[in-house]
């Protein structure tokens, strides 16, 4: 079953009336086997132990073990069996393995999946043919395949053929073929005008050889060129897998970059003392007042802290008293999940990076976007 935006916001609106479990699993099979992941999932269960109802994690293990089919190369699953709430969806495009405890399912690895891998088109053309094909969700919808008038290839040694006629120096032959390569590239253009009406991708990928791909693309109304996220070089006859794994390479990347920027408007606006904020004591701060618009996190970082059992703020400091209220504190094993279930809760977008991909969330750890 294709993950949707309906689904998205069925999530986003599911109140829950108390934890909730979300575990994403990577399943890559060009990775690791499935026992391996079968392993990573246990472990990060146990994490979850104590935050999530004893129900849930049995829930969440026996979909792994008896229902789940390990198709695909991501999951993701929501339980809360107190409200029969589950909810489960694969995907052949990657997620990062994440399990996490709120009163709202985790939906933000989905939002950024709709966001990047929702929608494209590849459009793959040479001098006579363009063939289009529609990714949602990294899988391939539909394709459309449109023949030009043939090119016809000019023979070395055309002997008598060639005739009397020359202008400009150029053969004749040869100057009616580009005629008709040019015309087939405005048709092609065209083609994927049409195609974009009809079914609306948000994002279009180029694939071909040159000199003909910078042709294309400068037959091409300006708002499609502006939906255009990069190009491949690639012939006519690529098969679908090869397009699917080229152009799911491009849509990576372009959601590195989202997060690089997303890092550096963090750093800078922290730095500046505006609407940002970095490290784990500030960041706690700002989420306790419900100022955290989006929270950006390490996958790994985690640390213990405490919370005030009267307001529930959290600190990674031993204080004695709680600065809010005067309340006491009790330790928590997790600072930074109480952290992500907060923002969560409030409403907050959530941004797990990895590390090794975005070398800048190490400085810091943990920083957030605020709202005010
Ligand atoms: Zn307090």
């Amino acid at each position: 079953m294709m993950f949707t935006k309906e689904d998205l916001q069925e999530l986003v609106a599911y109140q829950a009336e108390g934890p909730l479990l979300s575990v994403y699993l990577d399943v890559d099979p060009t990775e690791l086997t499935t026992e391996e992941y079968k392993l990573a999932l246990r472990q990060m269960l146990k994490q979850a132990n104590g935050a999530a109802t004893p129900a849930d994690l049995t829930a969440v293990e026996n979909y792994f073990s008896h229902e789940y089919d390990w198709s695909g190369r991501g999951v993701a699953v929501f339980s809360r069996v107190k409200e029969d709430f589950w909810r489960a969806y694969s995907f052949a495009v990657p997620v990062s393995s994440n399990v996490t405890v709120a009163r709202k399912p985790y939906i933000w690895p989905l939002a950024a999946l709709l966001d990047a891998y929702g929608s494209y088109a590849v459009a793959l053309v040479d001098r006579q043919e363009l063939r289009l094909m529609l990714f949602a969700m990294g899988e391939l919808q539909t394709t459309e395949k449109i023949s030009g008038e043939e090119v016809r290839r000019l023979k070395k040694g055309r002997g008598s053929s060639g005739g009397p006629g020359r202008r400009g120096g150029a053969p004749i032959s040869s100057q009616r073929e580009e005629e008709v390569a040019q015309r087939n590239i405005r048709e092609a253009a065209k083609a994927t005008e049409r195609f974009f009406r009809k079914y609306g991708p948000r994002r279009l990928i180029l694939a071909g050889a040159e000199p003909t791909l910078p042709i294309f693309r400068d037959e091409l109304p300006k708002s499609l060129e502006e939906k255009i996220i990069g190009e491949f070089s690639a012939d006519m006859n690529a098969s679908e897998l090869e397009v699917g794994t080229r152009s799911l390479e491009i849509v990576q990347a372009v959601e590195r970059k989202r997060e690089d920027e997303l890092l550096e408007t963090v750093y800078t606006e922290a730095a500046k003392g505006r609407n940002g904020v970095i490290r784990l004591d500030d960041t706690l701060g700002a989420a306790h007042e419900g100022r955290v618009q989006t929270l950006v996190i390490a996958h790994d970082f985690h640390r213990p802290g405490y919370r005030c059992q009267n307001c529930a703020y959290i600190t990674d400091h031993a204080l004695e008293t709680c600065p809010f209220c005067g309340g006491q504190f009790a330790e928590i094993p997790d600072a930074t999940e109480a952290l992500i279930a907060k923002v969560i809760e409030d409403g907050g977008r959530v941004d797990v990076v990895d590390k090794e991909e975005h070398p800048k969330i190490a400085q810091f750890g943990v920083g957030a976007l605020l709202r005010y």
